[in-house]
């Protein structure tokens, strides 16, 4: 058994996007749905693909994020996406831009480039992330069928963000600096199998030993695995292409 996810490649679009409501999916973290006639033929199939969302220019360069779309549709008043985005304490721009967002503010978007389609076949889960990537995992959590078997242990910032899945009560709660040996403890308890599928995202040092973990001692292939790091302490403007673990061989 090897699991294969498709690749699908999109025309790079960059687009003009006006935002059309703001409301709060938990305490300082805000939903933001945008529209514009340019999100026509708009595509983004893969669980956690995502967008840039870009902030004005500085040394001629656009500053940029990535957020995750999380809803697309098509209504009689137009295409409307929304991206749900973390408030965070320290200045950034997506985050600081995200805190002032009203109707008719204008935001410039680009992508998804590619998708990463969910693979077929799994029928184990395990889903570890921040309040980052509570977007991605509600798209992982549409993309496999009800008869998977779902593992969710997810870490927070700040605790008052869990409000994100009042409806869900199969959650394993972790603060993100309790985070890393919880997690570990977790995982350990768990039999991976042939068919089990990982999906870890959010703050990079805190993901990172658990992906070695999951390599190295659970012995899981690569094509089970996709941690990707989401943000980091201390840094501004992470690229997540960039290996999470630097120290591992197989990144
Ligand atoms: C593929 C991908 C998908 C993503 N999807 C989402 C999404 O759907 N929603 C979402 O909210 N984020 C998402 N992120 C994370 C988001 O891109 C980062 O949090 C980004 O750093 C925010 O940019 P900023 O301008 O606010 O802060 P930056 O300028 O990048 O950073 C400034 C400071 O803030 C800190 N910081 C950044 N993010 C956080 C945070 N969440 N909590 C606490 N401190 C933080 C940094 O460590 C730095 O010290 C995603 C990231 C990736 C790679």
């Amino acid at each position: 058994m090897q699991f294969t996810r498709e690749r699908v490649m999109h025309e790079l679009k960059r687009r003009t996007l006006r935002v059309t409501n703001v409301t709060q999916v938990a305490p300082d973290y805000a939903r933001i749905t945008v529209t514009s006639p340019e999100l026509e033929g708009f595509e983004a199939p893969g669980p956690a693909d995502h967008i840039k969302l870009i902030f004005g220019e500085a040394h001629g360069r656009p500053i940029m994020r990535d957020y995750t779309p999380l809803n697309f549709r098509e209504t009689a008043e137009g295409y409307e996406l929304d991206i749900d985005m973390v408030l965070h304490e320290t200045d950034g721009p997506a985050s600081d831009w995200a805190k002032e967002a009203a109707p008719g503010q204008l935001i410039q978007q680009a992508g998804p480039r590619g998708s990463k389609l969910a693979p077929a076949g799994i029928t184990e889960m395990v889903l570890v992330a921040d309040e980052t990537a509570f977007p991605a995992v509600t798209r992982w959590l549409d993309a496999v069928s009800d008869d998977v078997t779902v593992h969710k242990f997810f870490f927070t910032v700040d605790e008052r963000m869990r409000a994100y899945f009042d409806d869900q009560d199969d959650i394993t709660w972790f603060d993100i600096d309790e985070a890393p040996e919880g997690i570990m403890a977790e995982l350990r308890k768990l039999n991976i199998t042939d068919t089990t599928f990982a999906f870890l995202a959010g703050e990079a040092t805190t993901i990172t030993p658990l992906r070695r973990y999951l390599r190295r001692e659970a012995g899981i292939r690569l094509d089970q695995l996709d941690a990707q790091g989401y943000w980091k302490r201390g840094v501004a403007e992470l690229d997540h292409h960039e290996p999470l673990d630097p120290e591992d061989p197989d990144e």
